[in-house]
């Protein structure tokens, strides 16, 4: 048989490697970064931040597993901020006596762990403080502090006993009038919770996530040494890459002298929170005053412990509250609260009787 030359061969040929080069391109699996990633949101009138050292398991980018968890945080600024006119708390604030207010299953959550709060710290702890932390705002800068008589009236719009929870239907109510909760002890830590728990769902195994000084820690920190020590803020603690040890190095600032850290800690897989005197306060008769108020006197908080640092195995929202607790109760409530509770590590730094800070932190429990 006479074979002809076939013309069309070469065409064939480079039809036939195009479309190899395009199934190549098309099918090959995108090389994944691994350098560790870093975002910031302004959210809860603070700044939040997010570091994600990317891992094999992660099922997208870090910009989208970030995204996802910074969009989580603005869903509970959403819900619970007594700044936005239709958050939860907002609509609840606003109710009447008696009226039922639907909220969101997050709110009653929070709303559920601030009621366990307030009965485990007999009221220290009390998210409807909100009439005593409005009328300090609205009366400051104080020349003297307001008398236990002109208090009253305040003060009789205060407790936790009068805010009534339905999980079931998922509404709230306050049984007195002129009621108003605040949850700026508590939902920061919460909304910590729930952006590692999205980065989680994204496949992250070594993260850190960050509001106003709020934090968890989860795996491993794989950046080198010389990113170690960024992103401190100047109040309460930070966390970012331990250098060599693959641990986050959690900052803790010094309470009288924010821009200075007081103590480094290296951990992972927990949740850390602070609170002090020194971020928000005013001054009285050269004493310092807190911007936590005690429920169960009416005054805000002086002296005793200035600032304290609660590490939770697991929650950043209990860990939150517990610092808030912690700078009501006092030295020795403080301690033995927190030593009621399995797994919690503390850090308190006190007031001398003569109201001079001791140089040395309470360490709980004390390192072996
Ligand atoms: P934190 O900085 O986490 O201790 O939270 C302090 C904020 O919680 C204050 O700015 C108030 O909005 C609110 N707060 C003040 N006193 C209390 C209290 N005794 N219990 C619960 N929340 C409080
Ligand atoms: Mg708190």
């Amino acid at each position: 048989m006479n074979s002809r030359p076939n013309r069309n061969r070469p065409v064939f040929m480079l039809f036939f490697i195009l479309s190899l080069w395009t199934a190549l391109v098309l099918f090959r699996e995108p090389a994944k970064s691994t350098a560790t990633f870093r975002d910031q949101i302004q959210v809860m009138g603070t700044t939040a931040h997010i570091i994600i050292e990317p891992g094999p398991e992660m099922t997208t980018s870090p910009q989208a597993a970030a995204k996802a968890a910074f969009d989580a945080m603005e869903e509970v600024d959403r819900l619970m901020s007594t700044y936005k006119e239709m958050s939860d708390l907002s609509r609840l604030n606003r109710a009447a006596q008696g009226q039922p207010v639907t909220v969101d299953a997050r709110t009653m959550e929070v709303l559920q762990e601030a009621l366990r709060m307030w009965q485990d710290t007999g009221g220290a702890f009390d998210v409807t403080v909100g009439p005593l932390v409005r009328h300090y705002k609205k009366i400051v800068p104080l020349a003297h502090l307001p008398d236990n008589a002109s208090l009253q009236p305040v003060r009789a719009r205060v407790g936790s006993q009068h805010l009534l929870l339905d999980a079931d239907r998922l509404t709230a109510s306050f049984a007195r009038q002129g009621m108003r909760a605040d949850l700026g002890a508590i939902a920061k830590g919460y909304a910590v919770d729930r952006a590692m728990e999205v980065l989680q769902k994204h496949g992250v195994t070594d993260a850190m996530v960050e509001a106003g000084g709020e934090l968890r820690l989860l795996g491993q920190a794989r950046s080198d040494s010389s990113e170690a020590g960024e992103a401190i803020p100047a109040g309460g603690t930070a966390g970012s890459p331990a250098g060599s040890s693959r641990l986050w190095r959690i900052g803790i600032c010094h309470p009288r002298e924010p821009q200075v850290l007081a103590l480094t800690l290296e951990r992972t897989d927990c949740a850390v929170a602070t609170s002090g005197d020194y971020l928000q306060f005013f001054e009285l008769d050269g004493k310092r005053y807190s911007h936590i108020v005690d429920p169960r006197t009416g005054y805000p908080v002086q002296g005793g412990v200035v600032s304290v640092t609660v590490i939770h195995p697991t929650s950043c929202m209990v860990a939150d509250a517990l610092t808030t607790a912690v700078s009501v109760l006092g030295e020795d409530e403080g301690v033995a609260l927190l030593k009621k509770i399995p797994g919690v590590e503390a850090i308190l730094y006190v007031l001398d009787k003569d109201g001079k800070l001791k140089p040395e932190p309470i360490h709980l429990p004390v390192p072996q």
